[in-house]
């Protein structure tokens, strides 16, 4: 990027923060990857769009970054600009739905659900990012999807205009750990739930239970990004289970493992590099394919500057 554009991008007049060279292991649950040229965190819709504008203009690659739950992020860095959405976090309840700006933690909004005698998000609560990430990912977990609750997205398309995904084509374009918004360029802003009214202290209670089996499994122990590859019904087994059956649990480079405690997770159990967890998931990939003939596909993002290193 040339040093005047450099600067013009510095000094864009948003209401929210723009830095320079941000290390991303403090944006990543895996607690890796390299240095970020440029990484701004706008306050608010107008300041996502001038952003945008500007990048657009000037042909600088763009990052949405969420609560870097399902990132590794090379090593090498990111090249352009990362637009963390943590700000844009605003949410309300009307009757039994309620709307959160795609920054807020997920977690947190099945909270605030809890305590408004609402039940629908209990089952996401503890894991790990944000409202527009688990829209993206269509996050899952106890057998429950997000785009289950979903009732409509509202999001920037790439001409930068609001546009909204209703009701039907989330049941027409999500499915298992997928969504549109996978194969395109348009920002998640916020999302609307259609939620069930419930006694506060049952879905509390519900919730506890969902966190304590996610801390009986072990997924806080060490930073990870959850579930490496996607599970696949046809290969007749969950994906931790094929991995454990080949002996993996344990294999390390590094200071990345394969948890002891699940096969389909990769922990960094210090100070381990992305590429460490890169060449897991290539090895682990390889001999799951060489030794039962599966075809692994990651649910991890690789992020990056990857190619050079
Ligand atoms: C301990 C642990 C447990 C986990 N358990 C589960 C689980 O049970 N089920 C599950 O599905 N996942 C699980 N995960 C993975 C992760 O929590 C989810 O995938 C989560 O939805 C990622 O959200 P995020 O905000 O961190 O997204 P990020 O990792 O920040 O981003 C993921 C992708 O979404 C895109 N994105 C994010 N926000 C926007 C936006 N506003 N607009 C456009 N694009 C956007 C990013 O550009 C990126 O491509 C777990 C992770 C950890 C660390």
């Amino acid at each position: 990027m040339e040093i005047n554009v450099r600067k013009k991008l510095e000094k864009i007049n948003i209401r929210g923060k723009i830095e320079r060279n941000i290390s991303m292991n403090l944006h990543t649950t895996f607690k890796t990857g390299g240095i970020a040229d440029f990484f701004a965190i706008p306050e608010d819709y107008n300041d996502i769009i001038l952003l945008l504008e500007f990048t657009r203009e000037h042909s600088i690659p763009v990052f949405i970054l969420g609560g870097g739950a399902n990132i590794l992020v090379s090593d090498k860095g990111i090249r352009g600009l990362i637009i963390d959405m943590q700000k844009i976090s605003n949410f309300s309840f009307h009757n039994n739905t309620c709307t959160a700006e795609a920054g807020l933690s997920i977690s947190d909004l099945a909270k605030s659900a809890a305590d408004e005698n609402l039940q629908g998000l209990d089952f996401i609560y503890g894991m790990p990012g944000t409202v527009g990430g688990a829209v993206w990912m269509n996050a899952r977990c106890y057998d429950i999807s997000i785009s289950d609750v979903l009732m409509s997205v509202e999001y920037l398309d790439k001409n930068l205009d609001f546009k909204t995904l209703e009701f039907e084509d989330i049941q027409n374009n999500f499915a298992y750990k997928q969504s549109p918004f996978q194969n395109s360029s348009n920002i998640i802003l916020s999302a609307t739930f259609k939620l069930d009214k419930g006694n506060k202290n049952d879905i509390q209670k519900n919730m506890e239970l969902h966190k304590q089996d996610r801390e009986n499994k072990g997924h806080y122990k060490y930073p990870s990004a959850g579930s490496v590859f996607k599970n696949n019904r046809t290969f007749g087994k969950p994906t931790g289970i094929i991995i454990e059956s080949l002996g993996l649990k344990g294999y390390s480079k590094g200071a990345a493992e394969i948890a002891e405690f699940h096969g389909n997770i990769i922990v960094n159990k210090g100070e381990a590099r992305s590429e460490d967890i890169r060449d897991i998931i290539d090895y682990t990939k390889k001999l799951v394919y060489e030794k039962l003939g599966f075809n692994l596909e990651p649910e991890i993002q690789l992020i990056g500057d990857w190619e050079k290193i």
